[in-house]
């Protein structure tokens, strides 16, 4: 048995018959990452020694935890007490957080073993993670290919057997697209159903953090665990937890999904929709019912989340000025220290990102520009309202290409971000989304279906995903690595 393809549910099991011990799976997944990572990379930090101290630490606890002995991937831009944290920037270089984030503090309490943090796009900004301000990661699928972003470490680590499962965050599509290019599944929860406390921020309006795994049921696993009020995050809400290992066993039949038209366009390449139309059948099959829906405000998506993201960002990243976090550079005067620390800690996409959103805030722009782009966000999301009064689900593609090439675009930004067109609606409306495998492109690149749900409604995304992979084997494909 290769315990380093086992999936959660499946490890949790065996650990619990005594069939394995955590070392054996901590072991297993050491030595892929040894083998693997090196054409991968897709960790900015294995943390091994901390991993076998851990493990003895759960010994001496409780073994019922949910999570127990199970080793996960963290986003490395997720804090995590004692070990350093970079948000793949050197601006971070050298931080190690003095507390611990909520999700990943719960997932400490049922007793989980952090493997690694995994690389990112710079502060989540991108969608390749070539920002990463270390290395890029390659797409286990085909190793010229990017994996997605910018939770891409993330997604590429569970792709490849090097972490059992992952959590990434989602600010744009960061968890959702990644998932989709590497053949995994994703969640993007509703905006406010996990604490974002310790999550560092890029837009805090837009920002969740959400897990990344092999299956649907181990995405429930994981939610169970880190879903929840936090009174460390106000934003968090107090909405009811159901135990979603269970709720996705019901039956989809009834179901009412719609299939919005505006995501089947000129762009969308037809081996992505071919797979999209051919899941939609399947979920007829189980007894859905598929209705044609309008979001008559999709195409303003894309040009409402760069001016809102950005805004976010340039405020949010106001605070590394070289006194408080990591790098500092040496400069004649104080003012002088923080232009260069800013100048050379920074990525060229980060800095980009806090022009863009200086200016949309700037006295005599803000009006046009980001006052514009929060009037915009409330259509959207009564796009969405409107929507859901006459269907349960909605489902589109979650990308409009498979994974496309190391430096294919990482020159043009636009067309960077305009990979992110059916990703952005979801965040700017706070609903959640799901990304499961749903084909392979003649090229035998992975293709994700998005399944989007009403706010606090993830059991019925789950449930619909669960459903629908229960019916088909692409989850199970593995790369040819
Ligand atoms: N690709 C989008 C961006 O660059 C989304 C990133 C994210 O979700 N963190 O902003």
């Amino acid at each position: 048995m290769q315990l380093h393809w086992l999936e959660l549910t499946e490890a949790s099991e065996l650990l619990r018959k005594k069939e394995i011990t955590p070392t054996d799976l901590l072991s297993a997944l050491l030595k892929r990452i040894e083998e693997t990572d090196r054409k991968v990379r897709a960790y900015v930090t294995v943390t091994e020694e901390y991993a076998y101290r851990r493990i003895e630490e759960i010994e001496q606890s409780d073994s019922s935890g949910i999570l127990w002995g199970l080793p996960i991937a963290v986003k490395d831009n997720i804090c995590t007490k004692g070990i350093k944290t970079t948000c793949s920037s050197k601006i971070l270089e050298g931080f190690i957080p003095p507390y611990e984030s909520t999700a990943t503090e719960r997932m400490l309490r049922e007793g989980y073993v952090l493997v690694g943090k995994t690389n990112l796009d710079e502060f989540a900004m991108g969608s390749s993670t070539e920002n990463s301000g270390f290395f890029v990661t390659s797409n286990p699928w085909n190793l010229d290919r990017v994996p997605g972003g910018s939770s891409g470490g993330s997604a590429a680590a569970v792709a490849s057997g090097m972490a059992l499962a992952a959590i990434g965050s989602d600010t744009g599509g960061s968890i959702r697209q990644p998932a989709a290019f590497c053949g995994v599944v994703g969640l993007k929860p509703t905006y406010g159903r996990v604490s974002r406390f310790g999550l560092v921020a890029f837009a805090s309006s837009l920002d969740q953090i959400g897990p990344i795994t092999r299956s649907v049921r181990d995405a429930a696993l994981l939610m169970n665990v880190i879903s929840g009020h936090d009174p460390h995050d106000s934003t968090s809400a107090a909405v009811e937890v159901p135990d979603f290992t269970e709720t996705i066993k019901r039956s989809i039949k009834g179901l009412k999904i719609g299939v919005p038209r505006e995501y089947f366009v000129e762009g969308l390449n037809p081996e992505v929709e071919g797979a999209v139309r051919e899941a939609i059948k399947v979920l007829q099959g189980l007894g859905a019912e598929a209705v044609d829906i309008s979001l008559p405000h999709t195409s303003y998506a894309v040009a409402t989340y760069y001016i809102l993201a950005t805004s976010e960002a340039s405020s949010n990243l106001a605070r590394y000025d070289g006194v408080k976090y990591g790098f500092r550079a040496k400069g004649s005067s104080l003012i002088d220290m923080y232009m260069e620390t800013r100048a050379q800690g920074f990525g060229q996409e980060v800095k980009r990102r806090i022009m863009l959103g200086t200016y949309a805030l700037s006295a005599g722009y803000y009006e046009a520009y980001y006052r514009k782009a929060q009037q915009v966000r409330t259509l959207i999301k009564m796009d969405f309202e409107r929507a859901f009064e006459d269907v349960d689900i909605i489902v589109t593609p979650t990308t409009p290409t498979p994974a496309f090439s190391i430096g294919e675009k990482i020159s043009d930004p636009l067309q960077m971000y305009l990979n992110d067109i059916f990703t952005i609606s979801v965040n700017l409306a706070g609903v959640p989304a799901i990304s499961v495998p749903c084909g392979f492109s003649s090229e035998g690149l992975p293709i994700g279906l998005q399944i989007i749900g009403r706010h606090f409604d993830e059991e019925t995304v789950l449930r619909a995903a669960y459903n629908y992979e229960q019916q088909t084997e692409w989850h199970k494909r593995r790369p040819p690595l």
